[in-house]
């Protein structure tokens, strides 16, 4: 990133209009792809002014300003698209463009002239999404243009520093209903040559398994949960995976030794029960559940230490 930063001006040109050619790395491609997304965090810090461009980058608070001022009238007023932020201002007197800009840009009217500093560059700053100066730092830089969304209920469900992180991301996919589960695959296999029809659940040999039958509606896998879910606190909860995000909802958050324990049974369940469904269809294995049960107890126990 370095690198990239320094290469903000090269040969004279401003960094951000530098054209992608078709010879270019990919690396390069990539980076100079998120110009736009990291381009508002961007900031000039003004000192002698002759380093930020004065329409492109952002200086002020209505910057960038060529996101309202035209090239046109850019030129019309004697300044060009290389104009730095010296170039506007007049030492104490005052803004150097036409007097008529200030009708026409009103947002002009509240810019504070910079004071600046003569054989001081301008530098670089960034800012936060708050729009607070920060040091800058991948970290920093991910955390401001990563997209977001609204913040889950269940999200200290899955994710806790007590997690085992593998069971935790299966928990992510099974709550997503994102596994590869016979009801969601005769969806996308529909017109192939497999007839789905004979496919059934491998633990039951009965229903056609889905998120909702595995986790724990299928005779087998309620087996497993009835077997566990007394060490997870959990005995109110019933076999239907209504029943335990409901619990979810109650407990996710809590710091409780009984939550953890919960949390990490729920989370190793459906982990060794999605692996049995998988070796059962691949291979003439057999585990019963009683096998499933007793593994699931021992990943929770080694971790807990109980
Ligand atoms: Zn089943």
């Amino acid at each position: 990133m370095g690198y990239w930063m320094h290469s903000y001006k090269i040969k004279g040109k401003n960094f951000w209009d530098i054209p992608i050619h078709g010879n270019m790395s990919w690396g390069w491609r990539k980076l100079l792809s998120v110009r736009a997304l990291v381009r508002p965090f961007i900031w000039y810090a003004i000192r002698d002014g002759k380093l930020a461009n004065a329409w492109n980058d952002n200086w002020c608070e209505s910057s960038p300003l060529r996101q309202f001022i035209t090239p046109r009238r850019i030129h019309n007023a004697g300044f060009n698209m290389q104009t730095t932020v010296s170039g506007l201002v007049d030492g104490q007197n005052g803004w150097r463009w036409p007097v008529a800009w200030h009708d026409l840009y009103p947002v002009l009217n509240d810019l504070d002239l910079p004071i600046l500093v003569p054989d001081s560059s301008d530098w670089l700053i960034w800012k936060d999404r708050n729009g607070t100066p920060m040091s800058f730092s991948s970290g920093e830089v991910w955390d401001n243009i990563r997209s977001r969304a609204d913040v889950v209920h269940w999200v200290d469900f899955v994710w806790f520093s007590q997690c085992i992180p593998r069971h935790s991301f299966h928990m992510w996919l099974v709550i997503k209903n994102k596994l590869k589960t016979q009801d969601r695959m005769s969806i996308w296999d529909a017109g192939s040559e497999t007839n789905l029809n004979l496919m059934c659940c491998p633990l039951c040999r009965y229903d056609k398994d889905s998120r909702d039958h595995l986790f724990f509606r299928c005779s087998f896998s309620s087996h497993v949960w009835n077997m566990v879910k007394d060490l997870a606190y959990m005995a109110n909860v019933d076999s239907s995976w209504s029943s335990v995000m409901a619990w979810s909802q109650m407990h996710a958050s809590s710091k409780s030794a009984e939550a953890i324990v919960g949390k990490l049974v729920v989370a190793a369940s459906p982990y060794f029960i999605w692996q049995e469904r998988n070796s059962r269809l691949f291979t003439p294995n057999n585990r019963t559940a009683p096998m499933i049960a007793n593994i699931v107890l021992q990943t929770v126990s080694v971790t807990t230490r109980i």
